[in-house]
């Protein structure tokens, strides 16, 4: 069982140091996953992360951080922009994600490897990505692309809550707490993401198809892209993914 140090330089910014806790992987996975919001990548992310270690980057993360931390602080222009857009469930503009990972460029160096979630989404981004990657002489492993039918994705996500306090997270059918609306971890009430409202789900649903097809050709193109059927429980997905990173390791030794 890997684990890996706690994101604190990928959420807060070049400025923050992780604390690295556990022991490292033998070798570091360079992967993105792709695939519509709801679909399951930051439950996939976290088995990845125990089975084969690597840190979970997820972009969505970063602004949900940054949307907390300015409930003390006022954000910057370009972070305020972002922050709203993410609110209506609309892309953050290209050049605002673009420059948070250039930020962030050594969380793609780390000795743990890297799951980049939600990042890149449209064409512009994944050039950008490897622009950055060459920058710090890494190359991607395989991009993870997470498929199912539009009507599970939609019972995912408006079915997920989230812990107030700690940020733990539930779902209403899937993984109920024991306490209706309170946290099993710390008691706290369970709330849904703002950009989990169902409007705000359909412009997400929306944005990402209008901006995936593009990503899903740059990488199958490059024989990197490798498909995943995300339409059962987090175990039987799992399996999967874990065939497809198995059998990415002989041909990189080669
Ligand atoms: P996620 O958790 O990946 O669904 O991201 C939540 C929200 O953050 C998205 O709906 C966007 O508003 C914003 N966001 C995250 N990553 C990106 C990205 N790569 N490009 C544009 N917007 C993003």
């Amino acid at each position: 069982m890997y684990s890996t140090g706690n994101r604190i330089a990928w959420l807060q910014g070049p400025n923050a140091n992780c604390a690295k806790t556990g022991p490292v992987a033998p070798r570091p996975w360079h992967l993105v996953l792709l695939g519509p919001p709801g679909v399951g990548k930051g439950t996939q992310a976290e088995k990845i992360i125990g089975e084969f270690g690597a840190c979970h980057l997820s972009t969505g993360d970063v602004f949900r951080h940054a949307a907390r931390s300015t409930e003390a602080a006022a954000p910057s222009p370009a972070m305020a922009t972002a922050l709203a857009a993410m609110k209506r469930g609309e892309l953050v503009s290209d050049g605002t994600v673009v420059e948070l990972v250039r930020e962030r460029a050594q969380c793609l160096a780390c000795q743990y490897g890297f799951l980049l979630d939600g990042f890149p989404r449209t064409l512009d981004q994944a050039h950008a990505l490897d622009g950055i990657l060459a920058r710090v002489e890494r190359k991607l492993d395989a991009a993870l692309n997470y498929f199912a039918p539009e009507p599970v994705i939609i019972a995912r996500l408006s079915g997920r809550r989230v812990c107030s306090q700690c940020r733990a997270g539930y779902h209403v059918a899937n993984k109920p707490p024991r306490v209706a609306d309170r946290c099993d971890a710390c008691g706290g009430a369970l709330i849904q993401r703002e950009d989990d409202e169902p409007e705000a789900i359909r412009t997400r649903l929306r944005a990402y198809a209008a901006t995936c097809d593009p990503v899903l050709d740059y990488y199958r193109r490059q024989g990197l892209l490798r498909e995943i059927d995300a339409s059962g429980d987090p175990e039987a997905v799992f399996a999967q993914t874990r065939a497809v990173i198995q059998r990415l390791q002989p041909a990189r030794a080669g």
